[in-house]
């Protein structure tokens, strides 16, 4: 898989050479080019901002830098499969299922906004050449794009086969399989008075898979209840 990411801010990507996807990364697993979108502007200060249309508070991203941006990675005629991904706070939820679908491209272009966001046009444009997908991190507001699609390239690489040693690590976590993740221990049994669950050490597979399997259940129900369908949500 290849990822492409635009931003008025390249060093925030530096730590994709860290940890599993800079592994990853250096394994050939998964390609990543960071762009400065002010390499596409042409003026002294290479300006990528303007004041809004119909007035109000802040600045736009103006579309001319972020067209010949996606132009250059995407030229016309290729790459008719590349999915192009704004994230925006006004977006579908990005989702578990969001990056096992988005792990299975071959190409990803995240075209990160500052400011209030990019001219709504750059999208509709891109739209002519690519799939486009306005995603939300969450249901608040960050200064940019920078730190979703971070989060959102961290969630599907690890999907991205070979990425993650185990892929049996993968299969039951939280937001895999519809529930939360029942609690995990280690070593030692006992730490500051507190003892890992007898069970978990009883070696009787069943019974430990029925613990993990309630536990994961009485999580769901208290901290999001809304995950449950609705004939466990009822029992
Ligand atoms: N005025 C915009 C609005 O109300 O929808 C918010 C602009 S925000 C200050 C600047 C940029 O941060 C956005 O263009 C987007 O790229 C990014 N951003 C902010 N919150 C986000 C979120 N929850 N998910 C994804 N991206 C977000």
């Amino acid at each position: 898989m290849r990822i492409d990411i635009v931003t008025i801010f390249p060093d925030f990507f530096g730590v994709l050479d860290v940890s599993l996807l800079g592994r990853a990364r250096r394994e050939r697993l998964l390609e990543l080019g960071v762009h400065d979108l002010r390499d596409w502007t042409h003026d002294r200060h290479r300006t990528v901002d303007d004041t809004p249309y119909g007035g109000g508070a802040g600045m736009v991203m103006r579309p001319e830098p972020w067209g010949e941006a996606l132009d250059a990675l995407l030229p016309e005629g290729e790459d008719a499969d590349a999915v192009v991904v704004f994230p925006t706070p006004a977006g579908v939820p990005f989702t578990q299922a969001l990056a096992r679908e988005l792990a299975s491209e071959r190409r990803i272009v995240f075209a990160c906004g500052r400011y209030e966001g990019i001219d709504a046009r750059v999208a509709e444009h891109a739209a002519t050449r690519a799939r486009v997908l306005e995603v939300s991190l969450g249901d608040y507001v960050l200064n940019g794009g920078e730190v979703a699609a971070m989060a959102m390239i961290e969630a599907i690489g690890r999907l991205v086969p070979g990425v993650v040693g185990n892929p049996e690590s993968l299969v039951e976590e939280s937001h895999e399989a519809g529930l939360l993740e029942h609690p995990s221990y280690t070593k030692p049994q006992v730490w500051r008075g507190h003892e890992v669950p007898e069970v978990l050490r009883s070696g009787n597979h069943a019974a430990i898979a029925a613990w993990r399997h309630e536990q994961a259940l009485e999580r769901t129900r208290r901290v999001r209840p809304d995950l449950l369908p609705p004939e466990v949500e009822t029992r």
